[in-house]
């Protein structure tokens, strides 16, 4: 081996879900929002003055701060924002996540958590999910280093209730936890943003990724007390001072601004996680209650391996998490409700086809 090699730092990077490139493909598999962003975001790309290109652009963001301030009725100085929610959360864990305890997340969640602490050194532990896959809130109530975890909880799609989510930041009045909102807006409960007046150790992260259809544009956001938000600023500043792109900021502002379509969206994509989920349940699924902008599914005659591996040969892409306890589940995006029929009817002919 030689010398430098010992010195590398080696990781076990995330793996993102596939974005393969075909025409025809029916995409289902990345929790992309199927609607593109509202008329104001066009607008604001179209009339984007791109001599403005020369000049850095503002390292404080504070026209999408601002704007995002104004919407949720916070203090400028209790938004940081950042290159999509895993930017913010990577600085979190860089910022909050520093103490020789264990953070805990739930053994099933989202799989960047333990690549983050691994890249950091900071120490972790995974409380189980129960049976029905739920958080038991009792095991985020002993001694630890932080807490993080996404409500809705991702692949499952499940909610944990609110007063559940305040209990768990009550009882740890001592570390920073962290609630990962990235799917809040397509559930029926309300943010954990609401709690912010009454916890100065709670810090909720949300993103324009899911129900702003702004994957693409990476921007993402996290609220809380201005204690907070000045250290993640501080590291933030220790590590990259423009984050976020003029493109950025100002097609940010123009999707906070665009209050109705970004309603309406919310509504289509729930009315259609409705309908697919009864026609799923009516196909044999077994799918916890969705809160999300997918459905969690398991089919009690076929194995989920092999449903994502013949939907990918018809172009149909859905996630497939190869992980103990939920390796039998495929996560299926809600996507038009074109596509979910599409998928539906695949679904349906696949599992006749495997009876005969
Ligand atoms: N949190 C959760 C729970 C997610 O599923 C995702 C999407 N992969 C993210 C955060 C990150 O989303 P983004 O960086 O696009 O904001």
């Amino acid at each position: 081996m030689k010398g430098w090699e010992q010195n590398i730092r080696r990781v076990i990077p995330y793996t993102p879900g596939e974005q393969p490139d075909c025409p025809n493909m029916i995409k289902l598999n990345t929790n992309e929002n199927p609607y593109p962003p509202g008329p104001g975001v066009v607008r604001a790309l179209e009339t984007l003055d791109t001599d403005r290109l020369r000049l850095y652009p503002d390292p404080a963001a504070s026209c999408l701060v601002r704007a995002l301030a104004r919407r949720y009725g916070l203090g400028e100085d209790q938004v940081f924002v950042g290159v999509g929610s895993d930017d913010v959360l990577a600085m979190c864990f860089l910022t909050f996540f520093n103490s020789n305890r264990p953070i805990l997340f739930p053994d099933i969640s989202y799989s960047f958590y333990p690549v983050w602490a691994e890249l950091f050194g900071v120490p972790y532990e995974t409380p189980a999910l129960d049976e029905n896959f739920c958080i038991r809130k009792e095991d985020y109530f002993r001694e630890n280093g932080g807490i993080i975890f996404p409500n809705p909880n991702a692949p499952t799609s499940l909610l944990l209730e609110s007063g559940d989510v305040e209990e768990i930041v009550a009882r740890n009045p001592d570390v920073i936890v962290i609630v990962d909102e990235a799917y809040i807006d397509f559930a029926e409960g309300p943010s954990a943003l609401e709690l912010l007046e009454k916890f100065d150790n709670l810090l909720v992260v949300q993103t324009f990724s899911k129900s702003r259809s702004m994957c693409g544009m990476r921007i993402g956001y996290a609220a809380g007390s201005p204690e907070l938000i000045r250290c993640l600023n501080d590291v933030k500043y220790s590590f990259n001072s423009y984050t976020m792109s003029l493109p950025a900021l100002e097609l940010g502002v123009a999707s906070v601004e665009d209050e109705a379509y970004f309603q309406g969206t919310i509504e289509k994509i729930k009315a259609t996680r409705k309908r697919s989920l009864r026609a799923l349940r009516e196909l044999g699924f077994f799918c916890p209650e969705p809160s999300a902008n997918f459905i969690f599914a398991s089919h009690p005659d076929c194995p989920a391996k092999e449903l994502f591996e013949e939907l990918k040969k018809e172009q149909i892409y859905v996630r497939y998490f190869p992980k103990p306890r939920i390796d039998n589940y495929l996560r299926i995006t809600i996507g038009t409700d074109a596509q979910m029929d599409a998928l539906l009817e695949a679904l349906g002919r696949l599992l006749s086809q495997r009876k005969q």
